[in-house]
């Protein structure tokens, strides 16, 4: 072997296996920032890492895919009755399960993001779709985007009305049209006119949005707030008016996507937009780096555009997904503005909020799957 052509042999023996491993690299190869603890092939044995019962760790394989979901960083925890707390495990868990199933079929990023996101948009338990809040006219407006980090196509619609799965209306606008964002009424006619399911708006109101409504209202009047501020930028307020549902993943393939949806903020001014429909600010997915969706306020998302800046940080900072979701969240942000769920190219999957709770899951190749509220749900 030539200095210019030497290669390093490296071999690893894998505990409990019997298998061993020659790999060839160049000197020069940079590290793969893979964010878990590697075994380094040229330390001492001595610097073996060793789990506390003696036996060498496993070198850490990659896992074939990750998900994690959303249903929201905000809401009166503290107020819900078992049961309310109760459909919304069962929603978490029936909308992970899906991700889950369809992952481990070689489903495309994608469309199982677009699958969750629809499972939870129809779920009456959630701020999206069907159990929408209300907005300051006592109207469901809906905003949802979607984000394929294989090529950074993506598709969004801000306040509709009419189309029973936002995010459906989003992936279309992603398929069918050369643009990405469409909004209002034109957007629930395209819907219309690609034959995507509609509803009255009675469909999306549930009782308990309805009641979450008039205590708004009452509340408004309480204040006689005749002024276009309102309480959702400030204060631990706001964290009654938060709630979005969103899905990232890492498929079989390794390419990454992520989903939004959502109704708003609750008492938003009729017109309002979030950060859920905006890419880069509520979602994003870039092979290269990583997948995010976000819930919280939706105006601090969209000054700070969270979501592209956490994949800029990865890009351009070489730091990990969970030092950039973690500066976003607890640097970037202030207390009690919200959260987001990220998965790296890795499959590495964070879920960070500054809320006192987020709904949330999170489940991988290797066996993880978990869904909580405050705490993991058993
Ligand atoms: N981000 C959403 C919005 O501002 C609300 C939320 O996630 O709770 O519209």
């Amino acid at each position: 072997m030539t200095c210019r052509t030497a290669f390093i042999v490296v071999w690893f023996w894998l505990a409990n296996s019997n298998l061993y491993v020659v790999v060839l690299a160049k000197p020069t190869d940079p590290p793969v920032a893979t964010g878990k603890t590697l075994t380094n092939p040229l330390a001492k044995p001595s610097m073996t890492p060793q789990i506390p019962d003696g036996k060498l760790t496993q070198a850490p394989s990659k896992p074939t895919w990750s998900i994690a979901i959303h249903g929201g960083a905000g809401g009166d925890i503290d107020r819900w009755t078992a049961v309310q707390k109760q459909n919304r495990i069962h929603g978490l868990k029936a909308a992970l399960q899906r991700g889950k199933d369809l992952l481990e079929k070689s489903m495309p990023a994608v469309d199982v993001v677009q699958a969750v996101v629809q499972i939870l948009e129809d779920d009456p338990n959630f701020n999206a779709g069907r159990g929408a809040v209300l907005n300051s006219v006592g109207d469901v407006s809906l905003d949802a985007s979607i984000m394929d980090g294989s090529d950074l196509s993506c598709g969004a619609v801000a306040n509709v009305m009419t189309v029973r799965n936002p995010i459906q209306l989003a992936r279309a606008v992603r398929d069918k049209t050369p643009h990405v964002f469409l909004c209002g009424e034109p957007a629930d006619v395209f819907a219309k006119e690609i034959g995507l399911p509609q509803e009255p708006q009675e469909y999306f109101k549930t009782p308990e949005q309805i009641e979450s409504w008039k205590a708004w209202q009452q509340k408004q009047a309480a204040r006689n707030s005749t002024t276009t501020k309102s309480d959702h930028d400030t204060g631990k307020d706001r964290l009654f008016y938060l709630g979005t549902v969103g899905c990232v993943v890492r498929d079989q393939q390794g390419n990454l996507a992520a989903a939004t949806s959502t109704g708003g903020l609750l008492g938003k001014r009729y017109g309002r937009v979030g950060d859920s429909p905006v890419i880069g600010a509520g979602t994003y997915a870039k092979n290269a780096t990583c997948a995010i969706s976000c819930t919280g306020v939706g105006e601090l998302y969209i000054r700070n555009h969270i979501a592209s800046a956490v994949s800029s940080r990865m890009e351009y900072l070489n730091e990990s997904l969970e030092k950039a979701t973690g500066f976003a969240i607890h640097k970037t942000l202030p207390e009690d503005s919200g959260g987001l769920i990220a998965v790296d190219r890795d499959g590495n999957i964070e879920l960070q909020y500054n809320t006192p709770m987020m709904a949330r899951g999170q489940a991988r190749s290797d066996g993880l799957f978990q869904v909580g509220l405050k705490e993991w749900a058993d």
